[in-house]
């Protein structure tokens, strides 16, 4: 594995970065402008009151292709636009009038009644779309914005939003799928996902960012917090018990980095106002004059987590934080994927559509199975999968049985279980390949031919599929993460296929993977590249030993 060394380059600073803090309040470019215009929270009150009457032409293009975005919104990709074609178009030859919506869903956690309500939103205005994605969401496609005021209506009368679910933003927060109920976790992190929600989440001193802003707090280490703009670790500390270990700056993409840990350890009700402070910093020392250098993760390399802390606590939050120890490290992030026991003697039953794809109608089902089985709890996973909380023992194998026949195996083979993918050229305008159809045919071929040694492997090989060079699902962190591109294949034609990472993971010895120069496959050699280079894994590795890179 190789140590996380991607730190973003140190940029000289001859100029400023167009920070607030630093007096820089006027726009450097577009996308600043645009927010300064005006606050993208308020463009809702315009879809209900004009774009839905007047329809995707009334639409003013400063809203379609920015504001839309505060409230979950983007417009999706015109079918039949192949992937070598994506970087020579204009973004409106490129826009369908149809959108894809994204409902946040912080901590994963819905009730049945309200899988409910997603899978009839999703039938009724989706066409029966629904992906979970990577981020504990639900994403909707074929959305049109005549609908948009009787979803929220829908959605709101449910309990649920999609304000700031894309964005420059304070996104979804990450949390345990099984905090409250885990037999392992250190402490619960839901009061503190709420309490943030509900305190911060539409707050106009928070909606313009200087880009978007990733949370993630879990009293176990099973939501990717090494690559979350924030991140709050469940933590023993010596004296003070159970708390969180903080931190800041992780993030993929381009100069991918591992987040730097302050050193503080934080209790649970104050976790609101420390995010409030590393938020506040970001906002008003965050980078806004380059888009691609706005993350938090370059203020972090160039500072250091030391000064960061300093002005956190002299700055923002008037106090210094009490120093922590580091969290212990598990070998690997958990899953949920099977059938466990929780704290109180119930269990939770976690599922594995192929790299989350299921449908309105699927969720509709499982809402069903869950209350037939004395639940009403499920979660969805930073993996794309689904966990059916609160189960009694004696319902466990008829459930399990059900789920499995809506296409959620709680006992999968370990490909199905590692895949990923994101949304890729199906929706996404950047796409240049396609991804979830591929994965679904990749996990098919690998059940199929590497059924003999299956047995053999008993962690899930991760096989990360993006669409495009941006890394939505988090190729760095796969034993195998693809990322799309236009190849040459053999004949000399430019085709369908992705550059290779090998090696990357979470948790213990979390790294990148290292992507191999030259390492390029065609889609159509996808399937065989992936068993080839499983089986010389399987046949020459020794006891524990974890993917090569
Ligand atoms: Fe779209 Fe690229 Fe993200 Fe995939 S990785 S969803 S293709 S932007």
């Amino acid at each position: 594995m190789a140590p996380p060394t991607t730190t973003p380059k140190r940029a000289k600073q001859r100029r400023g970065e167009g920070q607030w803090a630093l007096g820089y309040r006027e726009p450097l470019n577009p996308n600043e402008r645009s927010k300064k215009d005006d606050n993208p929270l308020n463009v809702r009150d315009r879809i209900e009151n004009i774009y839905a009457h007047g329809g995707f032409d009334s639409i003013d293009p400063a809203d379609l292709r920015g504001r839309f975005r505060w409230y979950g919104l983007y417009t999706q990709r015109k079918p039949g636009i192949d992937g070598g074609r994506t970087a020579t178009l204009e973004p409106e030859e490129l826009d369908d009038e149809y959108f894809m919506l994204r409902i946040r869903i912080d901590g994963g956690a819905v009730t049945t009644e309200q899988l409910n309500v997603i899978g009839e939103i999703s039938q009724t205005y989706a066409r029966d779309t629904a992906d979970i994605t990577d981020r504990q969401n639900i994403q909707y496609h074929w959305i049109r914005v005549e609908d948009m005021p009787v979803i929220w209506q829908k959605l709101e009368a449910a309990g649920m939003t999609t304000m700031e679910a894309c964005g420059d933003s304070p996104r979804v927060i990450l949390g345990s799928p099984v905090a409250g109920i885990s037999e392992d976790e250190i402490i619960d992190g839901t009061p503190a996902i709420e309490a943030i929600k509900n305190t911060y989440v539409g707050d106009k001193a928070f909606s313009n960012l200087p880009r978007k802003f990733k949370t993630a707090i879990s009293g176990l280490q099973d939501v990717a917090h090494e690559i979350h703009d924030v991140a709050f670790v469940g933590v023993m500390h010596p004296e003070h018990g159970p708390g969180f270990d903080v931190w800041v700056g992780g993030g993929l993409s381009t100069n991918p980095m591992i987040g730097k840990r302050l050193g503080a350890w934080v209790p649970l009700d104050e976790v609101p106002s420390v995010w409030e402070a590393v938020i506040s910093v970001f906002r008003d020392y965050g980078y806004r004059r380059l888009r691609h250098r706005a993350r938090i993760k370059f203020l972090v390399a160039d500072w250091g987590p030391e000064k960061f802390r300093e002005i956190m606590e002299e700055k923002y939050l008037g106090r210094k934080m009490i120093d922590g120890p580091a969290p212990e490290v598990p070998e690997r992030p958990v899953d949920h994927v099977g059938v466990h026991r929780q704290k109180d003697g119930k269990f939770y039953v976690g599922a594995a559509p192929i790299a989350g794809r299921v449908s309105g109608s699927v969720l509709m089902e499982v809402a069903k199975a869950a209350e037939r089985a004395g639940s009403n709890r499920v979660r969805f996973t930073p993996l794309q999968k689904l966990v059916v909380l609160d189960v009694p023992e004696a319902e466990v194998p008829a459930l399990s049985a059900e789920l499995a026949k809506l296409g959620l195996q709680t006992n999968p083979s370990p490909w199905r279980r590692g895949v990923m993918a994101c949304t890729g050229i199906e929706f996404c305008k950047l796409a240049i390949v396609e991804t979830k159809a591929r994965a679904a045919e990749l996990v098919s071929v690998l059940e199929e031919r590497l059924a003999d040694i299956q047995a053999g492997v008993e962690h899930p090989v991760t096989v990360h599929i993006n669409g495009c060079p941006n890394s939505c699902a988090r190729i760095q962190t796969a034993d195998i993460g693809l990322k799309g591109q236009i190849v040459t294949d053999a004949d000399g034609n430019q085709v369908e296929g992705f550059q290779v990472h090998l090696g990357g993971g979470l948790g213990l010895d979390a790294g990148f993977g290292r992507k191999l120069r030259g390492h390029k496959v065609t889609a159509t050699e996808l399937s065989g590249y992936v068993e080839r280079i499983v089986r010389n894994y399987v046949k020459g590795r020794s006891e524990g030993e974890r993917f090569p890179q």
